[in-house]
């Protein structure tokens, strides 16, 4: 259970680029860093309107000399102190992903960086290797995967509770671009719908990526075979990238799914589920009820399984907070995620692989493998929405 007792040796002096007082997200990585005492934020260039960035940076307590015009001078400056910065976490719109999170392994620094990761599997590798070269970490926020009762599914899975996987069901939706007004008039709904800026896909990065990995981290054995992907935008300005798009997978195992992300699903409140059924019993999860956990055995009663309760796998308690009757939600999975990235920091500066190799975070190979499955549905979907085998770096280079 976390208790607020330290987890690492002291906490890692931490940096953001974007997040700032405009920025959507910035408050959730915040929200997640500073909750266990794993990081310090000691400096920012959290906005593309330097003296804006400025304001905010001294308003969140952060020395002004600290507060940077740009990530550039940000990285040079603190490689000039003896305390500077040793993490940074970008939170910028998708297409800067790419050349700063170079530029901070280059400096040096490891990288907590927004999905979707990048726009390409050979950018996301060249990370990757860039990140081995130098021996550091590569974190991506997949901020709802730090929800605990997804590893109950992952131990339920692997522990046989619901029988041999056949069916996959996965859907992230919502209605809050449902009309065009906001592509007008909300900057952060603006540039998800420039490819420029946005990269191949809207609602498949922006939604789904999220949905997949924890499918993966829940079902890691489940290797996707082959998918046929169907997109459209019901507001026309947003073509080519798409605000719908139905995914269906066949898995290598034999099982079959389907995972449904949109952007129109008009009215929806409470879009984000995942549903696995076995040959004997099926688990439900919805991030509108973390935590709970439906688990429907063939023939029984329906149960819903409570998070923070003794009967709950011992791979729950590890990241257990608050206890059972009290409620967990989005800040909780969070900060669960920045906690599990900073043990992996710790553990590389100390050159643990033991502990690297037995924690489960959204690591390089998560942001990469998010890179692909956006690749590999859009390759689909512009070639007529037809089924492609579902190629990653190992299968192309096999
Ligand atoms: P946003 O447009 O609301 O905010 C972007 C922020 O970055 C702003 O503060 C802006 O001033 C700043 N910025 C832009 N370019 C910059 C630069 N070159 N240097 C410094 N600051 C810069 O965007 P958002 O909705 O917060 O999304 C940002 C990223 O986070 C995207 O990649 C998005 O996909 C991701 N996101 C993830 C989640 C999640 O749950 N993990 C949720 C929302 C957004």
């Amino acid at each position: 259970m976390i208790n607020g007792e330290n987890r690492i040796t002291r906490p890692l002096r931490w940096g953001m680029v974007g997040g700032g007082r405009t920025g959507q997200v910035g408050y959730k990585h915040r929200t997640g860093a500073l909750r266990d005492k794993t990081y310090d934020l000691v400096a920012g260039a959290f906005d593309i309107n330097a003296e804006r960035g400025k304001d905010f940076g001294v308003n969140l307590g952060v020395d002004s000399d600290r507060c940077y015009p740009d990530y550039q001078t940000m990285f040079a400056e603190e490689s000039n102190l003896d305390d500077g910065i040793e993490v940074v976490s970008i939170a910028t719109p998708n297409g800067t992903h790419y050349e700063i999170t170079m530029a901070a392994l280059n400096a040096g620094l490891h990288v907590i960086c927004e999905k979707p990761l990048v726009f390409t599997t050979k950018e996301a590798v060249e990370i990757k290797q860039l990140a081995e070269e130098k021996g550091l970490i590569v974190g991506v926020t997949y901020g709802f995967s730090g929800n605990v009762m997804l590893l109950q599914m992952r131990a339920m899975i692997e522990q046989g509770k619901i029988g041999d996987i056949h069916l996959v069901d996965l859907q992230y939706t919502h209605g809050y671009a449902a009309t065009v007004d906001g592509d007008k008039k909300n900057a952060a709904q603006k540039w998800r719908v420039d490819p420029k800026i946005a990269g191949p896909s809207f609602v498949l990065g922006d939604l789904s990526t999220h949905t997949y990995y924890m499918s993966q981290l829940i079902m890691p054995e489940m290797k996707i075979k082959k998918l046929l992907c169907d997109r459209q935008s019901f507001v026309g300005s947003r073509y080519p990238l798409e605000d719908n798009a139905y995914v269906l997978m066949h898995y290598e195992n034999g099982a079959v799914g389907r995972m449904w992300t949109s952007a129109v699903d008009a009215g929806c409140m409470d879009g984000q589920r995942i549903r696995i059924v076995g040959s004997k019993a099926s688990l439900e999860w919805w991030d509108s009820k973390p935590n709970e956990l439906r688990y429907e055995v063939q023939g029984e009663p329906i149960q819903t399984l409570v998070r923070g309760t003794e009967y709950l796998d011992e791979l729950t308690s590890e990241y257990e907070r608050l206890g059972t009757l009290h409620q967990e939600g989005l800040s909780d999975a969070w900060a669960n995620i920045y906690l599990r990235i900073a043990v992996a920091i710790d553990a590389k500066n100390r050159g643990d692989e033991a502990t690297l190799d037995k924690l489960i975070y959204p690591d390089i190979d998560a942001g990469i493998a998010g890179v692909q499955w956006i690749e590999n549905c859009v390759r689909s979907a512009d070639n007529g929405s037809v089924w492609v085998e579902y190629e990653t770096e190992e299968s192309v280079h096999a």
